[in-house]
């Protein structure tokens, strides 16, 4: 299969072999011809299995077909739940639109809306948004989005997990409602089948890679560790092993920032990435880490929600995710197009429950090791630890505030909405 057959144009071809690919991935062979066709598609894939070309591709050649409008209404809408993903898809938008007489925008919370209004204000052909600066710069009116073709909902099972419902549910009333319609999520839940349900009609599925279940090219293992030992554990394993590049996993803003000093006081060069940081410090931190300065990432889910991190051989879970769906993200960062990769879970007793429940998403048993010195406590309590409540209540406050000013929406509560909905999510579990 090759990218010509899939019925691209030769300006998309030319892009597409500028960026190096050769080959199409499942996703594109899958998800490209139906689009080009017009149709609604609902797709299943995690990132790293080249979805954002998938549907940039074919939107970008339907856009290129048509007439240009004289005053370059946005076209092309796609809607994601971070700021980090909306500017790597922006940043692939414009990579593989070089020969096309199209023009793109990005716009997020968290910085000045001016040099976002500046490029509205000249036409965009295709916006890259995430939901809160979208709806805030259309209420000041500084976009319409009434000649909307084609929508894209990125990451939907985030954008849910995030509380953006509302949001989506307003932005889907500024559109019109013949559109073609895209969706893309990691997992399938009943609440993102009912959004699906409500935006798209008559849907061609696709799936990269089977419903909730781990990539196979990613080796799994469980460190049982006493609690206490954990931040020792990893900087063992980082150092004895001599890695050069590791994505750790927090569950907690405030642990991410602990640990990464602990790291960096055992001469590990670590930088932290949250949604309490500003959003000049996570691009340095991500750009570090990228270019081999940084060797451990440590991030909370929301904020790696979305890192183009290609090839990346090392994730560690210093903590596992309450949500077992965040579990089969985390690891998808990790053997990607191909390359093998190690998925390294450090779980105390408190966790036992968690990788009941992450075993049980994910189909298998994952093999368990001790390392010596570092046994776990056998006296230590099964009962699950309260998830970060007293974060959970400064947040919600925050939120509030926020909610009433009506901006920056994207920005620094990106972590605690998730908090906010995962707790509900898990009191409707308990129910
Ligand atoms: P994504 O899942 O869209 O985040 O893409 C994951 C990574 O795969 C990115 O670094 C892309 O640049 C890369 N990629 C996308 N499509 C291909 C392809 N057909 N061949 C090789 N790499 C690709």
């Amino acid at each position: 299969m090759s990218f010509k057959s899939l019925g691209l144009s030769d300006a998309l071809l030319k892009a597409i072999s500028k960026k190096g690919y050769t080959t199409p991935s499942p996703i594109q062979t899958k998800a490209i011809p139906p689009i080009l066709e017009g149709k609604d598609v609902l797709a299943s894939a995690q990132t790293g299995t080249g979805k954002t070309a998938g549907f940039t591709l074919p939107l970008l050649q339907l856009l290129s077909q048509k007439n240009i409008l004289r005053h370059r209404p946005v076209r092309a809408l796609v809607l994601t739940p971070t700021r980090e993903l909306a500017a790597q898809v922006f940043a692939n938008v414009k990579e593989y639109s070089e020969f096309l007489d199209l023009r793109s925008a990005v716009i997020f919370g968290g910085v000045n809306q001016r040099p976002q209004v500046a490029k509205l204000r000249q036409g965009v052909d295709i916006l890259v948004a995430t939901p809160g600066r979208l709806l805030d710069l259309q209420n000041q009116g500084f976009l319409s989005l009434s000649k909307i073709d084609i929508l894209v909902l990125d990451e939907a099972d985030r954008m849910l997990d995030m509380g953006f419902l509302r949001d989506i549910e307003r932005i889907m009333k500024l559109m019109p409602s013949r559109r073609q319609n895209l969706m893309f999520s990691a997992t399938f839940s009943k609440e993102i089948k009912k959004l699906a349900n409500g935006i798209l009609h008559h849907p061609v599925q696709v799936e990269a890679t089977p419903e909730n279940s781990t990539v196979e090219a990613i080796s799994q293992k469980i460190y049982r560790v006493a609690k206490g030992k954990k931040t020792g554990l990893i900087i063992k394993l980082i150092s004895d092993g001599n890695w050069q590049q590791v994505l750790v996993f927090t569950r907690t803003k405030h642990g991410a920032n602990k640990l990464c000093k602990k790291m960096i006081g055992a001469g590990i060069t670590a930088a932290a990435i949250h949604g309490n940081k500003s959003q000049g410090a996570r691009t340095k931190a991500l750009a570090g880490f990228k270019s081999g300065n940084v060797s451990a990432l440590v991030a909370t889910d929301i904020a790696a929600r979305g890192l183009d991190i290609p090839l990346l051989p090392h994730v560690i879970n210093f903590e596992l995710p309450n949500i077992s769906e965040d579990y089969v993200h985390r690891i998808g960062r990790t053997g990607r197009a191909g390359a093998r990769g190690e998925a390294i879970s450090l779980v105390s007793a408190d966790e036992t429950t968690y990788l009941r429940d992450i075993e049980k998403l994910v189909g298998e048993k994952i093999p368990v090791e001790i390392v010596e010195g570092f046994e776990p406590d056998p006296n230590a309590s099964t009962t699950p630890i309260k998830q970060g409540q007293r974060g959970g209540r400064n947040n919600r406050q925050k939120n509030s505030n926020s909610r009433s000013s009506n901006s920056g929406r994207t920005g620094n509560n990106n972590d605690s909405k998730s908090g906010k909905s995962r707790r509900n999510r898990n009191k409707r579990r308990q129910r």
